[in-house]
């Protein structure tokens, strides 16, 4: 009966179970008759026929019960262990397949990868070599599988002892990382190489080999290598312009020092220059005003004491005097203008008034060409020294006439212009070449012209009228055609703009430049 409890074989159970029930329900049958014929021989029938219903008719019924639930039980049992060994066999499948898929997908990785991909047996000989491999180093596998991996490391790697340091590597750390060497291609090519070894190990932990995954880096070596080269050409070159440079700063300086001694020599020059013009032009100016004195005393004196050559000659010295004192007036201005000695004295006035009263002084004088007056009426005031606009208005008048055939009108004009007005001298005359534009401004430049030696000046007139408009913050210009005329024009700011300086404003020339 133990036997039957402990046995996980159910037909075996149930064989014996076959066997043994009927005799064991004879013998229940039998125990009962010999008990129930000593114990219930003089009980009555009717209890009598109770014990068998009860032995028959209860117990018996219920012992088939408990043994055909026992089957069910059993036979359940094992239907569900039955199930969980397959599902479990399943299970197992599954996961074999998927290993197996694993492998091939790493096979077929491997194989296909650019870099080369070689096993290797403990001895280093050749036992896989992949696509990668083929493709770097131009073995085919079946040229190279069996043999030692020296095939592939130049000869002079091999003498130097990257075979055995490779080895040594591996014994003593089990791998090799990032390790930067050469290898050589069939045919003699070399090939710069990544290299990193890792130890195979089979379940029982034993080393059985060596996996070298080779990744060809001679493209980025050679190209940092062409960076390399070509920086240090250019700190090279960068040395060389910089002592090129130090060299040039340094002849600069030199240069520069030079200039400025010189400068200063200059400037000591022309300090000297002024002072000696400033001196004598003061010192001609006295005599010249005596001078001009007396002969228009002399001029002036009535009665026959001259007769008429004696004021002849008297009238031409008058004029030569006349034209000196100008020329030294000039040269004073001038050497003035440039000391910064030449006081402005800015007001408000009306610029036609003025015009007006230059043209009255030009007619009283007897001017060869007429005088046609400003058209304008209503200009704005302009805010300007008066003495010095009527001494520009003067020179351009002057110019007007002397470059102009005698009887040519010469016409004075003014305008209001933004906040300006500009003032007009136009004459019908001989005109400016377009070249000697520009350089009429200039000190002391006079037009080269056939007929120069004829017309009267020094160069100084148009200079003192560009530092004097300047000065007052306007500007100077002229428009002129050869053989039509010219038209010079200047600008002063009108009063409204600079009423709120302070009266009396005096301003100083002292513009830089010296024409
Ligand atoms: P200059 O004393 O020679 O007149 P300016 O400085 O006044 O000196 O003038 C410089 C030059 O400009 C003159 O030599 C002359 O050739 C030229 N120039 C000036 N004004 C006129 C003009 N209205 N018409 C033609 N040329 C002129």
């Amino acid at each position: 009966m133990t036997w039957f409890l402990a046995s996980k074989d159910l037909r075996a159970r149930l064989l014996w179970l076959r066997r043994y029930l009927p005799i064991a329900v004879f013998a229940m049958v039998l125990v009962y008759q010999v008990l129930s014929l000593f114990l219930l021989r003089d009980v009555s029938d009717i209890l009598h026929f109770f014990a068998d219903l009860t032995a028959y008719g209860v117990l018996g019924p219920l012992a088939a019960w408990f043994t055909i639930d026992w089957i069910i039980q059993r036979v359940d049992e094992r239907e569900l262990a039955v199930a969980a060994k397959a599902q479990a066999e399943t299970q197992r499948q599954r996961a074999i397949e998927m290993a197996r898929e694993q492998e091939r997908l790493l096979a077929a990785i491997c194989s296909n990868s650019a870099d080369a991909i070689i096993g290797l047996d403990n001895d280093g000989v050749i036992q896989t070599w992949n696509r990668g491999a083929e493709m770097m180093f131009g073995y085919v596998a079946e040229e190279v599988v069996g043999k030692h991996y020296r095939v592939i490391v130049p000869p002079e790697l091999q003498s130097r002892g990257e075979v055995e340091w490779l080895t040594a590597q591996m014994t003593q750390h089990g791998y090799v990382r990032n390790f930067e060497t050469e290898r050589v291609a069939k045919g003699g090519r070399r090939v710069i190489v990544d290299l990193t070894r890792t130890e195979i190990r089979n379940e029982e932990n034993q080393v059985i080999g060596f996996s070298a995954i080779l990744r060809d880096i001679t493209a980025r070596v050679q190209a940092e290598q062409a960076i390399q080269q070509l920086n240090l050409e250019l700190e090279t070159k960068v040395i060389e312009r910089t002592a090129q440079l130090a060299a040039a700063t340094e002849e600069l300086r030199r240069r520069n020092q030079e200039l400025e001694a010189a400068n200063e020599e200059l400037k000591k020059l022309d300090e000297l220059k002024s002072e000696f013009v400033s001196m004598v032009s003061h010192e001609l100016r006295a005599p010249l005003t005596n001078i001009n004195g007396s002969i228009e005393l002399l001029l002036a004196g009535t009665g026959a004491r001259y007769d008429l050559d004696h004021r002849e000659m008297l009238q031409i010295v008058s004029e030569q005097s006349a034209r000196l004192t100008r020329l030294v007036q000039g040269i004073l201005n001038v050497s003035r203008i440039e000391a910064g000695q030449l006081v402005l004295q800015p007001q408000a006035f009306n610029i036609v008034g003025l015009i007006e009263k230059v043209i009255d002084v030009w007619e009283t004088r007897g001017a060869a060409n007429p005088l046609e007056r400003p058209r304008a009426v209503n200009l704005p005031s302009v805010w300007a020294d008066r003495d010095r606009t009527e001494e520009i208005l003067f020179n351009l008048i002057d110019n007007a006439i002397k470059y102009s055939p005698e009887g040519a009108p010469i016409r004075v004009d003014a305008e209001a212009n933004g906040r300006f007005v500009s003032v007009s001298v136009s004459d019908r005359g001989i005109g400016i070449p377009e070249e000697e534009i520009e350089r009429i401004f200039e000190k002391f430049h006079r037009v080269d012209r056939k007929d120069a030696m004829e017309t009267y000046g020094h160069g100084l007139g148009l200079y003192i009228c560009r530092r004097l408009v300047e000065a007052q913050g306007g500007q100077i210009w002229v428009e002129s055609v050869v053989g039509e005329g010219s038209t010079f024009r200047f600008s002063l700011p009108l009063a409204g703009r600079v009423e709120m300086e302070p009266a009396g404003d005096a301003r100083r020339v002292t513009l830089g430049g010296r024409g």
